[in-house]
């Protein structure tokens, strides 16, 4: 499998310090026809509230304290058109009761750690339910701290700035589920995290860094799978799921805020910023202003998926906004170089496919067809949004 250098050439600005951005007018919850409502009109509820439940048992959480004051439609981040249930800020940020954090996670059990896993609808970065796989004591648990948008600074902030609880909760995973190894995934490029490591896993005899080409898309599951090889049995698991795991094992509650990067080739200041889990992009984005000029691209700015819309709920599963400059070069036809078969991974044919119409289920979305297409023919991303 041939990857891909993109990253030399490019100038990339790091943020310097995680900045909050918490205190959103409103919050804004996904809810279905199949879940289960649980607070009525104009409730007041605090932070941390259990709003709705839906049919898998897993809870929906208000991450403020405030009012429930309506339903409505927003984006959803697949950009889908979807009920969310709307809670003012009050701004109190009050909780439903104080928990001490848990001195020593060792003192769970593992029946408790599988049911609060299952709460959080923790999955692998195969799309299993975490629960399942880690009650079948699997035998190597990788977990993936690979970013392959450059401009994305989430993991590299959260590796530095929570690294003690990270290792604590391997370390405790390994113990109690009875795993022999864990491998972190970092890229080789990233030193500053390999320096901060090295000097504290001596404590940790089983779990190990591995060094991984910081060639692109690198951390994809079905890149890594033959890239390390993943062997049956064993286990990849983003570091984010792992953090959100974390949180939940030591400070007995749900985490309600996410890290959120806002960078790009156009961006002289980027930041990362720490916000609630339900912010409207167009509450901390001026959306219209920007759009203007420039293209904003979720999570990555090669696969494609635009930011349409200032009504898009942020989500676990946005963790950047990437703002390029506007792409209008003109779409000239094909001339047949091969250029975007030669650089797709999986070797799908790209203008095949694109002229058939058809998206082959091995693609993964990353974007180096329409990268390298000199005509510039958008390959990928006919998925989403209609594009
Ligand atoms: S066809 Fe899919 S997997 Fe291949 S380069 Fe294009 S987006 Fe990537
Ligand atoms: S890279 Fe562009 S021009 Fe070349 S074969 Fe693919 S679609 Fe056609």
């Amino acid at each position: 499998m041939k990857l891909t250098n993109i990253s030399k050439n490019i100038k990339i600005n790091r943020p310097q310090e995680i900045e909050l951005k918490l205190d959103v007018e409103n919050i804004y919850l996904p809810i279905t026809k199949n879940d289960k409502l649980l607070i009525k009109l104009n409730q007041e509820i605090k932070k941390e509230t259990i709003v709705a439940m839906k049919k898998n048992n897993i809870p929906i959480i208000s991450s403020i304290s405030g009012t429930f004051v309506g339903i409505d439609k927003y984006y959803n981040s697949n950009g889908e058109l979807n009920d969310f249930l709307i809670i003012k800020n009050n701004y109190k940020e009050e909780t439903l009761k104080k928990i001490p954090t848990k001195r020593n996670l060792l003192k769970y059990t593992k029946e408790i750690i599988l049911i609060i896993i299952q709460k959080l609808g923790l999955k692998t970065d195969n799309d299993e339910n975490l629960f399942i796989v880690l009650d079948r004591e699997p035998s190597k648990l990788y977990i993936n701290a690979l970013e392959d948008e450059p401009n994305n600074f989430n993991i590299e902030f959260r590796l530095l700035k929570n690294r003690d609880l990270i290792l604590e909760t391997l370390y405790t995973i390994l113990t109690i589920f009875n795993i022999s190894q864990c491998e972190i995934l970092i890229k080789d490029t990233n030193t500053k995290v390999i320096k901060e490591y090295e000097e504290y896993l001596g404590s940790y005899p089983n779990i190990k860094l591995r060094l991984v080409p910081d060639l692109y898309p690198i951390s994809n599951y079905h890149i890594l799978k033959e890239h390390l090889p993943i062997k049956e049995k064993e286990i990849l698991l983003n570091l984010e799921k792992l953090y959100v795991l974390s949180y939940a094992l030591k400070r007995q509650r749900f985490l309600t805020e996410k890290l959120l990067t806002i960078s790009g080739s156009v961006v002289l200041d980027p930041k990362i910023y720490e916000i609630k889990l339900g912010t409207r992009v167009g509450d901390i984005i001026d959306y219209d202003e920007i759009i203007k000029s420039y293209d904003i691209w979720i999570n990555n700015h090669l696969e494609r998926k635009p930011l349409f819309s200032k009504d898009i709920i942020i989500d676990n599963n946005i963790s950047s906004l990437i703002i390029t400059i506007k792409t209008n070069e003109k779409i000239k036809p094909c001339n047949r170089c091969g250029m975007c078969y030669n650089i797709c991974p999986f070797k799908l044919n790209p203008i095949y496919n694109h002229e058939k119409n058809i998206t082959k289920p091995e693609c993964i979305n990353c974007g180096l067809c329409t990268y390298i297409c000199p005509n510039n023919i958008k390959l990928n991303g006919k998925d989403f949004y209609n594009e």
